[in-house]
């Protein structure tokens, strides 16, 4: 079976917290986030070369003593139809799989989770959980039948046993303080949230989402979000982005 796989990490030590993983970028997505860094897996992967499989699978099965995750990102991985073949492919391995997703497919979600073939989610929360907001962040119209899908996507999780994490990408332009209390608020009691650092490397051009926010005041949001989260964590990256 050929997989368009888009990219592989064979390591990486900073995808899955306190795990050491392999990750892999798979095409397309269904949103158009203005600060996205993975662009040309979504807009134009026809141009990028695929990653054979089978050099995958065998040095996950080579090193799965040392590899204790599996990463699928992207773009948008519940998009691609061959995601479930590679997430069975994986757990019959023994290696536990993480999604990154926007949180847009609840259904699919809910299945992997009941059926034990994921152990791991990153859920991107682009910002409070409005119709209006999401919009103006993620390149298309949010209706509010997506925005319910995405509520249920947090809840699934919520409601779930797997480890996970809800993140929001701040960006000057977009988020502020009270908006990110609203998320707070909506998502009060989530096991782990994280606020990322924006970097404007990788990002479109034309797209100016204003300078990084500093490491204090990424500390200060999370001082402020802290009393809403089990645990919340900022990932800052440097003033060189
Ligand atoms: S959801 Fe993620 S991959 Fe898709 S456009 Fe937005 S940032 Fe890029």
């Amino acid at each position: 079976m050929r997989y368009p796989i888009k990219g592989w990490i064979k390591n990486s030590f900073c995808d899955w917290d306190s795990k050491i993983s392999s990750v892999i970028f798979l095409p397309g997505c269904n949103f158009r986030c203005s600060f996205c860094q993975n662009w040309p897996l979504v807009e134009r992967y026809e141009d990028i070369p695929d990653v054979e499989w089978l050099e995958i699978e065998s040095y996950l099965i080579e090193h799965r003593d040392f590899i204790d995750g599996f990463v699928i990102t992207g773009g948008e991985p519940f998009v691609s139809d061959f995601l479930f073949d590679i997430i069975e492919k994986i757990k019959s391995i023994g290696i536990a799989v993480k999604i990154d997703t926007n949180g847009t497919f609840p259904d699919k979600l809910k299945y992997l989770i009941e059926n034990e073939l994921i152990r791991g989610v990153s859920m991107d929360v682009k910002d409070a959980l409005e119709a209006e907001f999401y919009s103006r962040i993620c390149g298309i119209t949010i209706t509010p039948e997506l925005m319910e899908k995405i509520i249920e996507s947090t809840k699934i999780l919520m409601n779930s046993k797997i480890d996970y994490e809800f993140r929001t990408t701040l960006v000057r332009k977009f988020h502020t303080i009270d908006n990110l209390k609203k998320i707070g608020v909506q998502l009060k009691g989530a096991r782990k949230y994280v606020l990322q650092q924006y970097r404007s490397i990788g990002v479109k051009d034309g797209f100016d989402g204003g300078e990084p926010f500093s490491k204090e005041e990424m500390l200060r949001f999370q001082e402020v979000l802290s009393e809403f989260f089990q645990k919340c964590d900022i990932r800052y990256y440097g003033t060189n982005t």
